[in-house]
């Protein structure tokens, strides 16, 4: 028969919807956790943080720019300037 479900049951239901409930939030937490610890790790185990300083980027080939003494223009110090004055 469908009547009208009982308190026991309710209860019950109510139980096992927390205890789902519960259980994906621990869940969530240990992978925020887990992702965490493995950022932390990855920076330990290279022992190098990648440094932005634009300092050594001379040794890295990157372009240079210098000015063209001919038509003031900014070029890549390695390429020579369309204007033909640099080269
Ligand atoms: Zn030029």
């Amino acid at each position: 028969m469908f009547g009208i479900p009982s308190i026991g049951k309710l209860l019950i239901l109510g139980l096992v919807i927390a205890g789902v409930y519960l259980f994906f939030k621990a869940a969530g937490r240990r992978e925020q956790s887990r992702r965490n610890g493995g950022k932390k790790n990855m920076g330990q185990n290279t022992g190098r943080t990648p440094s932005q300083s634009q300092e050594n980027q001379d040794d890295n080939g990157s372009l240079d720019m210098v000015q063209c003494p001919a038509c003031k223009a900014y070029i890549p110090a390695k390429s020579k300037c369309s204007c033909g004055g640099n080269g």
